[in-house]
């Protein structure tokens, strides 16, 4: 069963807590208990694809889907062609024990995809057990990649409709593209005037209106949701860690049992949390390096228990991480405090009353033994990827070369050599622009978002994703903007019921 953090006496089904997305109390949902991956599980799942390793991982948490159910969810989204890459995630080696993990090869090209699409298949057949055939209302915040992810991954799926709100000048020009000439009869694009955190905290209160929610009702409609505050987004991250390690042993580069290093660029924490959930089960995980971009509010908590997110917001080049409410953090907190919910809701108040929170010694100690923390700017982010792309042979994204950047800061000040997964988030084509600056060797500010696309390509001797080059032809289909506090307004009329 799954409680809420902020009201541990709350107890749903794995299926109720992905229809509803978020608790009412505006807590977020976490299994009551987290289960347990043994050495000799880990060892059985060495030969399996990807396909199979995701059943067997969703099926210790979702417990109430049947074998059947869960079979065709994971089939549908991992092998139907979607993801370019047959093993859905690879690993590519840039160092020694040093390994990306492609979490970009789905059909957006982001890391999104690895969640978003499987999370209809969830939706769907979990609403079927829990409402029975409403529509469902997806609402979408995103700071670039959730919102083409979910709008690819819920296209035309019956019994949906998705509506996704992204920051006007806080997305790459090809992630707007990506969103605004999206296909589909059940979606709506609309940009906000604010940043991602406006957008977030628009969704969130539109969800837990009780006029607007009841109003759906009315409609036989329920809203949901596809951001990482949702379970059924993180779940399937839970996979791919458990799943490169799988890899790593297999093909002999790291011993059954023997730790990893797990280094992840972050955001609203969620692709971090879920590399700590697979710890939690057993995967031999020893440090979680979280890497930030200027908006540096996780590194200054990890570090010192004081969360404070009364600074600058900057808007950088790894937008995906301009950040500074990051939801995902509330459950690592729960877990840590022992499930002290009352501890929780005293954070999070003080966190919306003063946009700050100190938790206790006891935390800090925890937080310092399983995490590090590091950042970078704009230039570190640049450089990091001329000197992978020059002494690595690797092309990175934005995203990716902030992590990496931190891991390299990490070994430096460490010394700790144990071998390391790095989550690349993204294909750099999706940020050719500030890639292409940092790779090539004249300047190519006068090049259109396009020519920038193949003029890396021929840079770095690698094709486009034909997704992304493919854009240039499509109409563009959504160019409305509208204030932080007219978003429940364009949510009601895009269902055509205000
Ligand atoms: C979303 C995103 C991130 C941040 O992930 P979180 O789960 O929000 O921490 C990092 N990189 C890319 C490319 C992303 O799209």
């Amino acid at each position: 069963m799954y409680q809420s953090t902020r009201d541990s006496g709350v107890s749903v089904s794995s299926a109720q807590a992905i229809t509803q997305g978020i608790s009412a109390d505006g807590g977020l949902f976490v299994p009551e208990s987290l289960p347990q991956l043994t050495l000799e599980e880990l060892k059985g799942m060495l030969g399996l694809s990807y396909v199979e390793r995701a059943k067997a991982v969703l099926s210790k948490y979702l417990t109430d889907f049947t074998e059947e159910e869960l079979d065709a969810c994971v089939s549908g989204a991992y092998a139907s062609g979607k993801f370019d890459d047959k093993s859905v995630a690879p690993l590519a080696q840039v160092g020694p024990g040093v390994y990306m993990l492609e979490l970009w090869h789905g059909p957006t090209c982001a890391f999104k995809d690895m969640a978003l699409q499987l999370l209809p298949f969830l939706l769907t057949t979990a609403s079927k057990k829990t409402v029975g055939d409403k529509t469902i209302v997806i609402l979408v915040a995103t700071s670039g990649d959730t919102g083409k992810a979910a709008l690819e991954g819920f296209k035309d799926v019956a019994g949906t409709k998705i509506l996704v709100f992204y920051p006007q000048d806080g997305v790459s020009p090809m992630q707007k593209l990506q969103m605004t000439t999206q296909e589909g009869g059940n979606v709506g694009v609309c940009a906000i005037q604010g940043n991602f955190d406006d957008a977030q905290t628009g969704v969130k209160a539109i969800f837990t209106d009780e006029g607007v929610t009841k109003k759906l009702g009315e409609h036989g409609m329920l809203f949901s949701s596809a951001n990482s505050i949702n379970w059924g987004r993180l779940v399937p991250q839970i996979v791919y860690y458990i799943s490169a390690y799988c890899d790593l042993v297999k093909e002999g580069k790291v011993p059954l049992g023997d730790p990893v290093n797990v280094t992840v660029p972050t955001g609203n924490f969620g692709n971090i949390l879920a590399a700590y959930y697979a710890k939690r089960m057993g995967l031999p995980v020893k440090k979680l390096i979280c890497a930030s971009n200027s908006n540096n509010v996780l590194t200054d908590f990890l570090k010192t228990g004081v969360y404070d997110r009364n600074r600058p917001f900057y808007t950088t080049i790894s937008p995906s991480m301009d950040i500074l409410i990051s939801s995902n953090l509330e459950r690592l907190l729960y877990d840590l405090s022992g499930r002290d919910d009352g501890k929780i809701r005293g954070y999070m108040q003080s966190l919306k009353e003063t946009g700050r929170y100190e938790v206790d010694e006891e935390m800090k100690e925890k937080l310092s033994a399983l995490f590090c923390a590091g950042f970078c700017d704009d230039a570190a982010t640049k450089e990091t990827i001329g000197e992978a792309f020059r002494a690595r042979g690797y092309l990175c994204d934005t995203h990716t070369a902030v992590a990496l950047h931190v891991y390299e800061q990490y070994v430096a000040g460490t010394g700790d050599k144990t071998p390391t997964l790095i989550a690349s988030t993204a294909s750099p084509f999706k940020f050719s622009s500030s890639v292409l600056d940092a790779v090539a060797k004249e300047d190519v500010s006068q090049l259109d978002e396009f020519a920038k696309v193949a003029e890396l390509s021929k840079c770095a001797k690698v094709d486009a994703p034909a997704a992304l080059a493919s854009l240039k032809d499509k109409p563009v289909r959504f160019t409305d903007v509208c204030t932080k506090d007219s978003m429940e307004q364009v949510v009601l009329s895009m269902l055509g019921i205000n």
